[in-house]
């Protein structure tokens, strides 16, 4: 299922809409647009997009049903809504599925978008991802694996042309993820939380994220070296986060940098 030639051919574009576990001045939260026809988690889909280029989307990945990374669903098929000729294509486990329907798309809070504007040709469906069980869009291929948080959540081997980025945004201290780097030949990047500073470990604990002392523990079971692209701070702890990341002088650390496009 390849789609116009929106990448530069051969080249998986990445564009870092929302970079962020939360939202504040300059803060969007975590969304990323791949070769501009997938968006990965919709945290601010709607917020930094043209109306134009937000139609282009054609699916949603979920990595988890919070709400740092669904809150846009509602207003993005808004926007969209009556302008496009397709129904948009949400994957997401059915942990995910039924907390959107059941709090998002329930007719209270918004509509209830799949079954508008009728049953047979709704606005949106819901496809069910499984652990490891790849999917295929755009000529990128995605493959979810379960990472370790409070609701089950995934990550995503994310590849295209024998070339493969590791995105994952919310997890505490995990282990598929490792293994599956290890084994990816041809892995350019790791993309992984950095939620807290090292001051609110336990809070990082309790509601299984990373801060840079756990980080640089995770970073030991990774064999390649290769660039770490850290997201998802908290906005109130960006600057101590930064710091504590140049204390590590780790020269593959990084951060995703929000509105940067990346090519792999
Ligand atoms: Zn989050
Ligand atoms: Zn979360």
């Amino acid at each position: 299922m390849k789609r116009s030639g929106s990448a530069t051919e051969d080249t998986m574009k990445i564009e870092v809409i929302g970079g962020y576990g939360g939202e504040s001045l300059g803060c969007r939260m975590t969304c990323l647009l791949i070769n501009d026809s997938i968006a990965l988690d919709a945290g601010s889909l709607s917020q930094a997009l043209t109306i134009e280029r937000q139609v282009g989307v054609d699916w949603i990945l979920l990595s988890h049903s919070h709400i740092d990374h669904t809150s846009s669903i509602p207003f993005f098929i808004e926007n969209v809504f009556n302008r496009r000729q397709r129904t948009i294509d949400i994957y997401a486990s059915m942990a995910t599925t039924y907390a959107i329907r059941k709090y998002l798309l329930n007719n209270s809070t918004w509509p209830d978008f799949t079954r508008l504007p009728n049953n047979l040709l709704p606005a949106v469906r819901f496809h069910e991802l499984q652990d490891e069980r790849p999917l295929e869009l755009d000529g990128v291929r995605f493959t979810p694996i379960p990472v370790d948080h409070p609701v089950p959540t995934h990550g995503f081997l994310i590849e295209q042309d024998g070339k493969a980025v590791l995105w994952s945004s919310d997890t505490g201290p995990t282990r598929r993820l490792w293994e599956i780097a290890n084994g990816t030949p041809g892995l350019q990047a790791v993309c992984l939380d950095t939620s807290f500073d090292n001051s609110l470990q336990q809070i990082a604990d309790v509601s299984f994220h990373l801060t840079p002392r756990t980080l640089e523990r995770e970073l030991e079971k990774l064999e390649p070296n290769i660039p770490v692209l850290l997201h998802h701070l908290k906005p109130p702890c960006v600057e101590q986060i930064r710091a504590e990341v140049r204390a590590l002088r780790n020269p593959d650390l990084d951060f995703l940098e929000q509105g940067k496009v990346y090519r792999f």
